[in-house]
């Protein structure tokens, strides 16, 4: 099965106060350091697959460079990188080849790389087109300039661009939020992806509001249940205008071209690739993998490893964390993943993957979990689908919580990258 491939460039130009990814402002020396190992990882990846005992499909149909800002980096940097996939791995010709870029950095001539680079789908961090709300949390764009520049990568036929939205961005309001929704709408992208502001300790602003202060603009957060009917409100207005939801946090245009009413073609292709456990390889700091284990050692799964999120200690060429998916691990995540999924799982094909390896119904077992979540509205059944409503959507880590069991809550936090 062709692979999914993962970059991460953790560069960015500011730190954005709302966020927990391990990226941060570095000097411009330490870039060319961090392409050097990224392309030694690159090298090396089928001699790592083959040691951990995985087998490693020599072709990719998608390529993500995320991050980070992976647009900061330099021409010949990112034609290295490109370069460094190509000469590893057949890249299919209808792949996916998608660039993270921050709105502000899309200048002809990083169009034109992205271009020989053979990108064909572009995601920015546009978080709202209100400036006021962009600016409080650090983002250096304004609205103008996003549709500016959307304007310059249509022109030089990038059209595949997905934007990035947070609902609940200090100052944000009801009416600020619409606006936010309506531009995206009117810019007609194919595929936007809205996520809820998260609090947590690894942001500045989520150790803010935890310790509730008021940097960072902190007071100016809208409370939880606006945050949710803000992200209920993206949900209609998106479907209203063609844009329909197919994960949590995705959504995507109706493909003009589609078949049989499967109207996928807009939906990220690399994404689908964690909800629905394909395969997948990740290069540089914070990066995971996920292949499937050789058959002679049938004991496990899959394997998962993953690098380190500290910047020094990739340069410094830490080992990888690497952590084998059982067949217990491996249905959990197949509920857990695929419940994100509008289209829902189903049982019968679960049934049918998982059954021999336990020797009983591996289904009936979880009947204990998906049954006191249908009563409670949060799933619903339709012959063998399961899928989660428009309630266990708002509240879909508590419904996913009762898919794991105490043995597997460790070492299955980040099973979804990105
Ligand atoms: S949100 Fe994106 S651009 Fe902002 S600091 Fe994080 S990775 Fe960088």
């Amino acid at each position: 099965m062709p692979l999914g491939l993962y970059i991460s460039i953790p560069f960015c130009r500011t730190k954005c106060s709302y966020c927990n990814f391990a990226s941060d402002v570095f000097s411009k020396s330490a870039y060319e350091n961090y392409v050097i190992c990224v392309l030694e990882d690159i090298a090396n990846s089928r001699q790592l697959a083959m040691d951990l005992g995985c087998t490693c499909d020599d072709t990719a149909d998608s390529i993500y460079l995320g991050g980070g800002t992976p647009s900061i980096l330099d021409a010949s940097q990112l034609l290295r990188i490109f370069a460094a996939v190509r000469g590893q791995f057949a890249v299919t010709p209808d792949a996916e080849i998608t660039v993270e870029c921050a709105p502000g950095t899309i200048t002809p001539s990083l169009i034109e790389t992205l271009l020989q680079c053979g990108v064909n789908r572009v995601s920015l961090g546009v978080q709202s087109f209100v400036d006021q709300e962009a600016q409080s949390v650090g983002r250096l764009h304004k609205r103008s300039t996003v549709l500016e520049e959307i304007g310059r990568l249509r022109e030089a036929g990038l059209a595949n661009i997905n934007i990035d939205l947070i609902a609940g961005l200090p100052h944000q309001t009801a009416e600020s939020w619409a606006f936010s929704l309506s531009e995206t709408i009117a810019t007609g992208v194919p595929h936007v992806s809205v996520y809820m502001l998260e609090v947590d300790e690894d942001s500045r602003l989520g150790r803010e509001l935890i310790a509730g202060g008021s940097r960072y603009h902190a007071h100016f957060v809208p409370d939880d249940d606006a945050t949710a009917d803000f992200y209920q409100l993206a949900c209609q207005m998106l479907a209203s205008a063609g844009i329909a939801q197919y994960e949590i946090s995705n959504f995507a245009r109706t493909a003009p071209h589609s078949q049989n009413g499967e109207l996928q073609s807009n939906q990220s292709r690399h994404n689908l690739k964690y909800w629905t456990r394909q395969p997948y390889l990740g290069f540089g700091v914070d990066a995971h993998s996920m292949l499937a284990a050789n058959h002679n050692q049938a004991v496990h799964q899959a394997l998962r490893f993953a690098t380190t999120d500290s910047l020094d200690a990739y340069m410094n060429r830490a080992p990888h964390t690497v952590t084998p998916v059982s067949a217990q691990a491996a249905i959990e995540e197949s509920f857990f993943l695929g419940l994100r999924l509008n289209r829902g799982i189903d049982l019968e094909r679960l049934r049918a993957d998982f059954s021999p390896m336990f020797s009983q119904d591996a289904v009936a077992t979880w009947e204990s979990a998906i049954q006191p979540c249908v009563q409670d509205g949060l799933l619903e059944r339709q012959g063998a689908t399961l899928r989660l409503t428009a309630r266990g959507r708002l509240l879909s880590n508590e419904v996913f919580a009762r898919f794991l069991t105490e043995e597997t809550k460790v070492g299955t936090g980040h099973v979804n990258p990105r």
